[in-house]
């Protein structure tokens, strides 16, 4: 690192870096958040992330690695609450937050995730000064533009993101479509919107033995193993991968027969009960008369989903809409094709035709045209994941993400040139005086803070 370490406050309310992944509300952000914050802290920065404590067992704070501590804030209830209902509890987070920057030594640059940290992002930026860098993850509008009369967050929130990108000192944005999105929908100055996408970790993601894979899972060899893989709600557009299976005409000679592995969920038991959004897919999928072809595993933990990305054919992802999309990232970073909706950041990750194939959303008839070209083509099917692997590697590493990151927090902060030499020193010291009236402020009851 050629200039000064930053003592980075990432704030991400409702997505912890420590969570289980999986369920409605615990996907990418908390990903991006445990990725960014790890390659940051690995860079010699100092990192907290402030997110809310959704479990009174939770630890006041959790280190994580050198460098990088996980802060749980009290705000509302010590329980899960969907993140729709957060809203209400960011003033309790916003006060607790600036007694925690009091007590410590001030954030060089805050850098807040979603809408609700990026409210309080912008209080402590008054109160404070703090520098701030907004990642939206996704936004109200555009959700609404799909999601119409479903969308449960409140009327609040668009006001929230456009005073967020007028007063952020840099936003990031994930993908073109991304700043498009920014630009025309919230009137953005491209002057201050940074381009950085999301990454894989390559350490997680590689590739590998793809018979043993299928011996873990249960998979047999001559089958043609389709993958989906991610939060079960209904904008991920899983129904549509159902429908493509079924209407995939089989092959002459009947070999390959198709399998379709769904992973993800509320629990790791794929049931109703647990996710209701299981029980309305296996009735697409029984309506689709495919029921015996479709296999829900429920919830994996990240040591469990490189075998479903080795072990499969393709991967598909087919949302409404995306903001990102990490999981085509994972499954390029093991060398399977990916078929993907021409839409968001999987427009711009998957390169079509190169890495795997674009098709429009809610169509399954284009879906089932391109699932067949590649269960009749593996030498084709093949080549792509080869090129996938090395699109991941030359673009979409965390590490590189971070650096990209760390930069626009540079330029937040009016620091546009590098500066090295005894600077470090005094971040050296910094770290050390950060002292107990940290947890003294995480401790406190709701009720005792100004
Ligand atoms: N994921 C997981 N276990 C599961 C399902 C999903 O760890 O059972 C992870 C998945 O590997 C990916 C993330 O959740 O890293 C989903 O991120 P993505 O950006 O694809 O979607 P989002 O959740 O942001 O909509």
């Amino acid at each position: 690192m050629d200039s000064p370490p930053l003592r980075i406050a990432m704030i991400s309310e409702h997505a912890s870096p420590l969570a289980a992944l999986g369920g409605v509300d615990a996907g990418g952000q908390n990903v991006y958040v445990a990725h960014v914050a790890r390659c940051l802290a690995a860079m010699g920065h100092q990192v907290d992330v402030l997110t809310r404590r959704d479990d009174p067992a939770l630890p006041t704070a959790a280190d994580m690695r050198p460098g990088l501590r996980v802060l749980h804030v009290q705000a509302g209830p010590a329980t899960a609450v969907p993140k729709e209902e957060l809203l209400p509890h960011m003033p309790a987070f916003a006060h607790t937050a600036r007694q925690l920057f009091r007590h410590s030594v001030p954030y060089d640059v805050v850098h807040a995730n979603f809408f609700m940290s990026g409210l309080v992002g912008l209080k402590l930026k008054e109160w404070l000064g703090t520098p701030l860098v907004v990642t939206f993850h996704a936004l109200g509008l555009v959700r609404r533009e799909h999601q119409g009369a479903a969308d449960g967050f409140p009327e609040q929130r668009i006001a929230i993101e456009k005073r967020l990108v007028r007063r952020a000192d840099r936003v990031v944005a994930e993908c073109p479509q991304d700043r498009d999105d920014l630009l025309r929908l919230y009137g953005g100055d491209d002057e201050r919107i940074r381009m950085v996408p999301c990454g894989v970790d390559l350490t997680e993601f590689s590739p590998g033995d793809k018979a043993r894979a299928r011996r873990e899972l249960g998979l047999s060899d001559d089958e043609f193993v389709v993958l989906q893989l991610g939060r079960m709600v209904p904008r991920k557009g899983v129904d549509n991968v159902i429908r493509a299976v079924g209407r995939m005409a089989p092959r002459a000679d009947g070999r390959r027969p198709v399998r379709l592995l769904v992973v993800g969920g509320n629990s790791p038991v794929p049931d109703e009960r647990h996710t209701p959004e299981i029980g309305r897919l296996r009735g697409v999928a029984h309506e689709a008369g495919i029921a015996e072809r479709v296999h829900f595993t429920g919830q994996r933990q990240r040591d469990a989903l490189r075998a479903c990305y080795v072990a499969a054919d393709v991967f598909v992802s087919t949302p409404w809409y995306e903001p990102f999309g990490i999981t085509p990232l994972e499954a390029m970073a093991c060398g399977t094709p990916v078929i993907g909706s021409d839409v968001g950041g999987i427009r711009y990750s998957v390169a079509d035709g190169v890495t795997g194939f674009l098709v429009p959303p809610h169509d399954p008839d284009a879906l089932a045209e391109r699932l067949m070209l590649l269960r009749d083509n593996p030498a084709l099917a093949s080549a792509l994941g080869r090129a996938g692997i090395r699109r991941v590697r030359a673009q979409f590493t965390w590490d590189r993400i971070a650096r990209d990151l760390a930069e626009v927090y540079r330029e937040a902060r009016g620091e546009p040139t590098p500066v090295t030499g005894p600077q470090r020193s005094a971040v050296v010291l910094r770290r050390a005086a950060l002292g107990g009236g940290v947890a003294a402020v995480l401790e406190a009851q709701p009720e005792a803070r100004a």
